[in-house]
């Protein structure tokens, strides 16, 4: 039976054949880690903060109160992930710092955010505004055609150019390959699903405060198509001998290892190995 794969699991097979074994044809299930955790905390609170009741807040007021509805967003999705997070062998002070990195992040988009909203508010209401700046947020997009679905953080349609916008919660702001197969992936789907094609595709670095964008072409499209051709082709077998290790600095960093570390390498550590095993290593 054909799988439906989504833009996560073409890079995973990408970047790890035996992970995507273990993730998508085992069902394994993937271990939490303090970084998944708290990107996703702060996630839900840029998704909640487009639906907040704006009732009671105008020009004079908003910026004191978005600043604040964001942060009792955040400070509500925290508190829901705390018993998660004491749970991950991380100490009190790692715990604090990914806290502080989060408001950090948070911090940077409220800024952003207020300073677009500044400069579209002008002659007009704030609830004006608010609504124009509004996006589409977490929008499941689907293709049977090219058997891929996935969600989309944003879309943002404004002065009649339509953005795809993904948030990242990285330490490098770079548009990597695997960044721009996402994004190319889609808008596969979105062009499937509206019939037209996003303008913009863009990348939010709320580490960075930066947001980068690249223009939407056929070029990306096709290599969508073929992402998703090649992987209903190269994961046919149910055999792990097909599936190769790829050990790198994905599978132990510092705050965390690849979900199935234990089953790749035992309890020994990878670091335990030279260069020389790992190239081994990636053979077995
Ligand atoms: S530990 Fe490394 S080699 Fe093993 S599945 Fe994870 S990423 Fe791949």
């Amino acid at each position: 039976m054909t799988r439906l794969e989504s833009p996560s699991s073409i890079n995973t097979y990408n970047m790890c054949k035996r992970k995507y074994f273990y993730s998508y044809k085992l069902n394994l299930p993937r271990k939490d880690s303090i970084s998944t955790l708290t990107g996703k905390t702060v996630h839900d609170a840029l998704e909640g903060f487009f639906n907040i009741n704006i009732t009671g807040i105008d020009k004079s007021n908003y910026q004191v109160i978005l600043r604040q509805q964001l942060m009792n967003l955040f400070n509500n999705s925290w508190t829901k992930a705390l018993p998660l997070l004491l749970k991950l062998e991380n100490d009190k002070d790692t715990i604090r710092k990914f806290y502080q990195d989060s408001i950090y992040m948070l911090q940077n988009f409220i800024d952003d955010y207020l300073s677009t909203l500044s400069t579209v508010i002008n002659g007009g209401t704030f609830e004006e505004a608010f609504t124009k700046l509004k996006p589409q947020t977490e929008i499941y997009l689907f293709s049977e055609k090219h058997k891929v679905h996935g969600y989309l953080d944003v879309i943002l349609e404004i002065n009649n150019e339509i953005y795809i916008i993904d948030y990242k919660t990285s330490s490098r702001d770079d548009f990597t390959e695997d960044y721009k197969l996402q994004l190319a992936i889609y808008s596969l789907m979105f062009n499937e699903k509206f019939g037209k094609m996003p303008n913009k595709l863009g990348l939010h670095f709320l580490r960075h405060g930066t947001k980068k964008f690249i223009d939407a072409n056929e070029e990306l499209i096709e290599k969508a198509k073929k992402e998703c051709e090649l992987i209903q082709l190269n994961t046919v077998s149910d055999d792990i001998n097909n599936y190769d290790k790829n050990p790198g600095p994905w599978c132990k960093w510092r705050t965390g290892e690849c979900s199935f570390y234990s089953q790749c390498y035992g309890v020994k550590k990878l670091q335990d190995y030279d260069e020389q095993n790992l190239i081994q290593l990636g053979k077995n």
